[in-house]
């Protein structure tokens, strides 16, 4: 076999289906976000961010800053090791008290990233706990799919949100089996999110466990930034919440908070938090800042509500369309890959306006779409050269416009 052509030819096959991915090359600008730099060959410009995670605008929150200046002045780059051996720094110790404190939980753990989090705990406890079968949301993140994959333990997929077919395979089981329902609050491409409390009462009437992903939560809703779970009083109602300090807390890593001997079960049999160098005392550091902030600050939270509402409306003036949704994210429908990508690249070219094209596999193919996250930091004329680009591309592009609602 020629290994390179391999390659090579897999590479033209998704080049063809417009699903070859291109990285922007960004300078962020602390200060000044979500202006960036971007760089592409020799060409060189300012840009305006529309589609990144750091939802708040936490990733240059001078609190945050000061204390990861302070925290590496203070104890160096690096954590030095493993969380058993020598890497678990004070930084540590408080953030996950921090986090536990969060959810009301007792415990709580870090990781290296969300990702690392769930794919660990979902595969250490649906493989450690003796036949556990493992429901499983159809849109649920890979990371989740890659942990509940590598169990290898039994799992059987609910259609999205659907509590009476989850309820249907619940009912079917034994009601002494081990069951773990895996799930998230936020779907982060259509920006929609789960009947928590229906789920709940199901995991109660069928003895199993919940499992959720607050990732495009935490840090966004609830009074404390808690998540979907405490804006709706259900925390205690969940078994593990998993997180990530790397979106609206605007820094790096990822975790889970549950009962003390929950979280002392996944230290202490989970390889993807055993055999891995600690984060480093500095994103520690950060991270217990801009959860701290967020705790006690709702301004950043009511001001991303004020921007999203305003974008969808004036999208709504045009036409444009747009999944509505109870959350902050904003899918504009484009529908046809190569349109998403020809417009993602107009945008950037004539207007210095930055949205990554959504395409397959992270999408279903023919929903291809423009993600758009407004925060904060975007101020209301960002808001007008958005809108303003979109439908000058719409038009270019003949897209389908939405019928304006009658008044
Ligand atoms: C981004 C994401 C993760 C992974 O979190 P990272 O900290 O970025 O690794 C997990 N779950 C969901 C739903 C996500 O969107």
């Amino acid at each position: 076999m020629n290994y390179q052509d391999f390659f090579e030819n897999k590479l033209a096959d998704l080049r063809d289906e417009g699903n070859y991915r291109v990285f922007a090359d960004l300078e962020r600008h602390q200060g000044a976000f979500p202006k960036a730099t971007n760089r592409i060959d020799d060409v060189v410009r300012e840009v305006t961010i529309w589609c990144s995670n750091d939802y708040l605008g936490m990733g240059q929150h001078p609190d945050v800053l000061a204390a990861m200046h302070e925290a590496l002045d203070l104890s160096g780059a690096g954590a030095g090791g493993t969380r058993n051996i020598s890497g678990t720094t004070h930084y540590h110790v408080l953030l996950e008290k921090e986090l536990a404190d969060l959810h009301g939980k007792q415990d709580a753990l870090l990781f290296t990233s969300g990702y690392v989090s769930n794919w660990a705990a979902l595969s250490t406890l649906a493989s450690r706990l003796p036949d556990c079968l493992v429901l499983s949301d159809a849109l649920n993140h890979s990371s989740m799919i890659e942990g509940i994959r590598h169990s290898r333990a039994d799992c059987k997929v609910w259609r999205h949100n659907d509590v009476a077919h989850l309820e249907e395979l619940l009912a079917a089981q034994p009601l002494d089996r081990p069951k773990l329902i895996a799930f998230e609050s936020v779907y982060s491409m259509d920006g929609d999110i789960a009947p928590i409390a229906e789920i709940c009462a199901l995991a109660a009437k069928y003895n199993a466990m919940t499992y959720l992903d607050e990732v495009h939560a935490v840090g966004l809703y609830g009074p404390r930034g808690g998540g979907i779970a405490e804006r709706e009083g259900l925390m205690d109602q969940i078994t593990l919440i998993e997180g990530t300090l790397g979106k609206a807390f605007g820094v790096v890593g990822g975790y889970i908070a549950a009962s003390a001997a929950l979280c002392d079960f996944i230290r202490s049999f989970a390889s993807g938090f055993i055999f891995t160098t600690a984060l480093p005392p500095a994103v520690a550091a950060g991270a217990t800042a801009s959860i701290r902030h967020l705790k006690q600050s709702r301004v950043e939270r009511d001001l991303q509500k004020l921007r999203v509402a305003e974008v969808r409306e004036k999208l709504t003036e045009i036409g444009i369309p747009h999944v509505d949704n109870p959350s902050h994210i904003i899918p504009v429908m484009v529908g046809d890959p190569v349109k998403c990508k020809f417009i993602s690249d107009m945008l950037l070219d004539e207007f210095g306006i930055y949205i990554q094209p959504i395409n397959y596999p992270t999408v279903p193919k023919g929903t291809e779409r423009l993600r758009i996250t407004p925060s904060p930091v975007h101020t209301p004329e960002d808001v007008d050269r958005l809108v303003t680009a979109l439908g000058d591309l719409w038009t270019r592009c003949q897209l389908a416009r939405m019928p304006i609602a009658a008044q």
